[in-house]
């Protein structure tokens, strides 16, 4: 028998960077976490200290196959997330935004579950809007290889909203800008991970393009407070609401503030920019602070020092097992 009527959490994606803090912060306030991945880009490694935890449970499986479980709200993070991982199968990740949504989707409405789509600022494409807003329709390529994980957001977006017109389902879309943190893999190919990594080994710092266009970096803990304020709120409140922090850096910055912060004599070697990739980007968060009383607390400096000790801890317990 369940009293509290929600205290049973999927969260889809949860063996991945986000996923597993958020795991963790569910699990702090006292709820049952149903774990739910195909460790496809996330780690049993960023969950392992939670096996011995009878509130928490995994199970390995791929949301594009229906799910049939009991829960109370749903956190719809299953999707890779930097442009390698989801570049490599381009397909499965068409699949993975939009038939894992229709299957959590029917899992909510079956269950009268919430659930929270953890969308991007990449719906935005190369925006022409600066900062942008949600009300901003965006400015994408639906043909070209970063299509597959932008276009799948943004139906899985229509799915949501279809879902909640047509079948009342309580939605929350957020559009979640670049977020970083500890538990980011070594080898996931996105920004902060690469500049710490190859600062930390002494490579050197890949700089595609210029290093002029730029990224806003919200750090995982500030992002995650968001997430579980959000699905908190009570009333008709679907988003979509943009999650990141508005300071705006470019990557040239980004590179000279990780070399600083590890003290690494790394060279900076520029290399092709991938294509359409977005010039610049910072999310207009007056939303997120007026329904959730939300924004960032933790400054670039302070967040890259808790990543770089992360990825210092573990380049040396790899080295040591080799
Ligand atoms: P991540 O790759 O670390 O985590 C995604 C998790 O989903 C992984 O554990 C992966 O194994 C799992 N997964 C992938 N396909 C699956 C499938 N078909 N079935 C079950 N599980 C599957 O990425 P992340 O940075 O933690 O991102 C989490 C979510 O947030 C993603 O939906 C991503 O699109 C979104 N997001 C992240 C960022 C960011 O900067 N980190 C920005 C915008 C949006
Ligand atoms: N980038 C870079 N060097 C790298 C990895 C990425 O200069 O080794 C650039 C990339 O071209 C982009 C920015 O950093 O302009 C952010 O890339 P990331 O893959 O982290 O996120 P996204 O492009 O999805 O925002």
């Amino acid at each position: 028998m369940h009293e509290e009527s929600d205290n049973r959490i999927l969260v889809t994606g949860g063996a991945g960077f986000i996923g597993s803090h958020l795991c963790d912060a569910l699990l702090a306030k006292g709820h049952d976490v149903l774990c739910v991945d195909n460790v496809f880009s996330g780690s049993k490694r960023n969950i392992a200290h939670l096996q011995g935890n009878s509130a928490f449970e995994f199970v390995r499986h791929d949301v594009t196959y229906p799910l049939f479980v009991e829960v109370d709200r749903i956190f719809n993070l299953a999707c890779p997330a930097s442009p390698v991982h989801y570049q490599f199968d381009p397909i499965q990740t068409v699949k993975t935004n939009v038939h894992g949504a229709t299957n959590m989707l029917g899992l909510a409405k079956r269950t009268g579950s919430r659930i929270l789509q953890a969308s991007t600022s990449e719906v935005y494409g190369d925006p022409h809007t600066h900062p942008q807003p949600e009300e901003y329709w965006g400015n994408v390529n639906p043909i070209g290889p970063r299509s597959c994980y932008d276009e799948g957001k943004r139906c899985a977006e229509t799915l949501f909203f279809d879902y909640h017109r047509q079948h009342r389902v309580d939605i929350r879309v957020v559009r979640i800008f670049n977020t970083y943190g500890p538990r980011m893999r070594p080898d996931d190919g996105r920004v902060v991970s690469n500049f710490i990594v190859q600062a930390l080994s002494g490579a050197p710092i890949t700089i595609f393009g210029k290093g002029t266009q730029t990224r806003s970096f919200c750090y995982v803990d500030d992002l995650v407070d968001a997430l579980m304020r959000f699905m908190s709120l009570e009333g008709d409140m679907t988003g979509p609401v943009n999650l990141g922090n508005p300071v705006e850096f470019s990557m040239l910055e980004l590179a000279e503030l990780v070399l600083e912060l590890t003290g690494s004599k790394s060279e900076l070697r520029f290399e092709d920019l991938p294509t359409d990739d977005p010039r610049q980007r910072q999310p207009d968060i007056d939303k997120a602070r007026d329904m959730l009383g939300w924004e960032p607390t933790t400054q670039l400096k302070q967040g890259l020092s808790r990543t770089i000790d992360y990825f210092d801890d573990f380049l040396n317990a790899a080295e040591n097992a080799s």
